[in-house]
């Protein structure tokens, strides 16, 4: 797969050339996982390319790396300023923003500590994460017979390079069974939520998604449709919601950057609702997109004109 990406990458306040970004066999991070990144995309607007919720992404990269004890020397508003200049300095308009700090090479064992820590921010240009058609027509999915983490183990509140290890089994158990995504549940058997999405299920106009603590990843995306669908007038209830709940509801659909919002049209091949996308997830989905028209009332930060 070809894929457009930018010409320098920022890295500790410096812009390299994209084949200098190098990393030593014996950092700590490729031992040990030891990362926190962000995903973030900026989008074409009325006013021009824009990022969205860039100050957001950036405070939960700060959180995650607080976590870890790791110290990233800048601050959420200058990490702002750093995405916004690689985007100029590589002069892309909408694109996926990467911005991961890891723990690098200093000595060797487990102690995350002794290493030096290293920021840095990429991008590249990223289409339709689930697939082109997915956003109209929906995915096929299935639950896991993996869980989320249980939330004495990882912090699923940070997003980290290591709890992409779970990630990558639901997926792969996905792929591997014919489908395009997994739901994983969580360590009390109630969803949790996708490899990489957050999930809603609408039943009778009221909209419910799993709570914080059911080792999701707080996503900015469900913040926003959450937002969305209560200045629509929805009830939104962030609840423990049963696996059966899915099956029966009229829709349910996955939230995040990369996926946006995108339909789900069954899950361990039983129908939902119509089986089609459905009149509220498409209400959402149009929501979602005319932020970028300039159509929506949205909080001032929300975009981040480049
Ligand atoms: N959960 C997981 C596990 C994810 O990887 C993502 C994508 N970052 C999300 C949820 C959605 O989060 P966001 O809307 O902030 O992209």
């Amino acid at each position: 797969m070809k894929v457009k990406h930018g010409e320098y990458i920022w890295h500790n306040a410096e812009f390299i050339a994209w084949n200098n970004a190098q990393v030593h066999v014996m950092a700590h991070v490729i031992h040990y996982g030891s990362s926190v990144f962000e995903g973030i995309r900026a989008y074409m607007t009325d006013r021009g390319p824009a990022v969205f919720r860039l100050k957001d992404h950036m405070r939960r990269l700060k959180d995650s790396a607080k976590i870890y004890r790791m110290d990233i020397k800048w601050s959420v508003d200058e990490l702002c300023l750093a995405a916004l200049d690689t985007i100029r300095r590589n002069k892309m308009g909408a694109c996926y923003i990467r911005p991961v700090v890891f723990r690098g090479f200093g000595t060797f064992g487990v102690d995350p500590l002794p290493n030096p820590v290293e920021t840095y921010i990429v991008l590249w240009e990223w289409g339709k994460y689930l697939g082109p058609e997915a956003l109209e027509n929906g995915v096929d999915v299935c639950f896991s017979s993996w869980n989320r983490m249980a939330p004495n183990t990882f912090p699923a509140m940070a997003k980290t390079g290591a709890n992409y290890m779970n990630s990558q089994l639901i997926k792969m158990e996905a792929i591997a069974n014919g489908y395009t995504e997994g739901i994983a549940l969580d360590s009390n058997g109630f969803i949790s939520e996708g490899s990489g999405e957050n999930i809603f299920l609408v039943r009778d106009s009221r909209i419910l998604t799993p709570p914080v603590s059911a080792s999701i990843l707080p996503g900015l995306t469900r913040d926003t449709v959450i937002y969305i669908l209560r200045d629509l007038g929805y009830e939104v209830i962030e609840t423990p919601v049963p696996r059966e709940a899915a099956y029966i509801a009229d829709e349910v659909f996955f939230s995040g950057t990369a996926a946006e919002v995108t339909p789900i049209r069954s899950i361990d091949k039983i129908q939902i609702g119509s089986g089609k996308r459905g009149p509220i997830t498409k209400k959402i989905q149009r929501e979602f997109f005319s932020i970028f028209e300039g159509k929506r009332k949205i909080p001032e930060d929300w975009l981040s004109l480049i």
